[in-house]
């Protein structure tokens, strides 16, 4: 009997999105594992977010909550967290493939002795072992690996699992989070993004790229982004007009940039070179608005039209505004 833990992620004491997709997972591993799944978070002011987790389906919460884990320390909320998990005697550890995800879960792993898959979209118990699928060569082939070691553990790509939720209502244990464990310190955090939809989290991704000319022509992306409604849309950009200064690196998608799953992904003068779709190929829906009828794009997208942009995108964010006012 194998138990699961899933590393929740807290931000300003609200649950990411992304941690209840990662519960799913789990519970997904504990249905073959016969084990329980147990979530753990860190952090200051930890209630609303541990309610949420323990509506999610866990069987257990677990907060390591106080004023040292106030900002986010790798070393310190990774020994927290390890320590936790032996206590719990998991075989396997999740979480997010967010940049917090990145940098925390191989610090557990390691005190774990244990070996990490990164940016994994599917994962299975069979015949005693843990696997986990995940894209390579720029989304062309899937690698399945197969864990070898007696704790497993994966970081899983936002938005491809559905977010858990209709639980019963799991126990939350609090434990006080060690002052003493701390080799760094996190003074401040200034968020570069407040106010919009993370990238990766975003339900709708609406991408531009070198077609569109000029960086004030961002206007009709951004314009169909909010045309969805606040919190749904995000805006983003292929590496081209990153390199040209008109977008900020952070909106870059592609093997360079983020990696997004969104359940519709709308790519606008974009021509689709392998190292842009490696960022986007797995989104649900994909839409691809180009005046080159060969542009690669159009292999991906299952929806394409051929056109100008300049024509076509403020119609369709004429029709989608109206859609969504009602
Ligand atoms: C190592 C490496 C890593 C890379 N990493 C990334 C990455 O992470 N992300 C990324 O995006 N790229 C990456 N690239 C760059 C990638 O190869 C492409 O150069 C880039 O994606 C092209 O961007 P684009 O599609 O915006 O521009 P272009 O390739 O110039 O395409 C512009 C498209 O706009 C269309 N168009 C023009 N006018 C209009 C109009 N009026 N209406 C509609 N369509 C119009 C054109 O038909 C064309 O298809 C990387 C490259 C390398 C070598």
């Amino acid at each position: 009997m194998s138990n699961i833990v899933v590393i929740a992620e807290v931000r300003g004491g609200q649950l990411k999105r992304p941690s209840l997709e990662a519960v799913t997972a789990a519970l997904q591993l504990a249905a073959g594992t016969g084990g329980k799944v147990v979530a753990v978070a860190c952090g200051e002011g930890l209630d609303a977010a541990c309610a949420d987790l323990a509506k999610s389906g866990a069987q257990q919460v677990i907060a390591i909550e106080g004023a040292a884990f106030a900002n986010y320390s790798g070393d310190a909320w990774a020994k927290a967290i390890a320590e936790q998990a032996k206590g719990v005697s998991a075989n396997a550890v999740l979480m997010a493939h967010t940049a917090m995800g990145k940098d925390l879960l191989p610090r557990v792993a390691a005190l774990l002795d244990a070996s990490v898959t990164t940016d994994v979209v599917a994962v299975a118990f069979e015949g005693g072992a843990f696997t986990a699928q995940k894209p390579v060569f720029a989304g062309k082939a899937i690698l399945t690996a197969k864990s070898s070691k007696p704790v497993f553990c994966a970081t899983l790509r936002p938005n491809n699992f559905a977010a858990a939720s209709g639980g019963s209502g799991a126990e939350v244990t609090k434990v006080a989070a060690p002052a003493g464990d701390l080799l760094s310190v996190v003074k401040e955090i200034v968020s570069s993004s407040s106010g919009r939809t993370p990238l990766q989290e975003a339900k709708v991704v609406v991408a531009g790229g070198r077609g569109l000319k000029e960086a004030d022509n961002f206007k009709l992306v951004e314009d169909l982004a909010a045309a969805f409604g606040t919190g749904v849309a995000a805006v983003g950009a292929s590496r081209a007009v990153v390199d040209a200064g008109w977008r900020p690196h952070r909106e870059q998608v592609g093997q360079t940039g983020k990696v997004v799953a969104p359940q519709l992904y709308i790519a606008i003068g974009i021509s689709g070179a392998i190292q842009h779709l490696a960022g986007m190929r797995t989104a649900r829906t994909i839409v691809a608005i180009n005046k080159d009828p060969d542009a690669p794009i159009f292999k991906v997208a299952d929806y394409g039209i051929v056109g100008d942009a300049f024509e076509v995108v403020p119609a369709l964010t004429k029709a989608i505004a109206e859609i969504a006012s009602h």
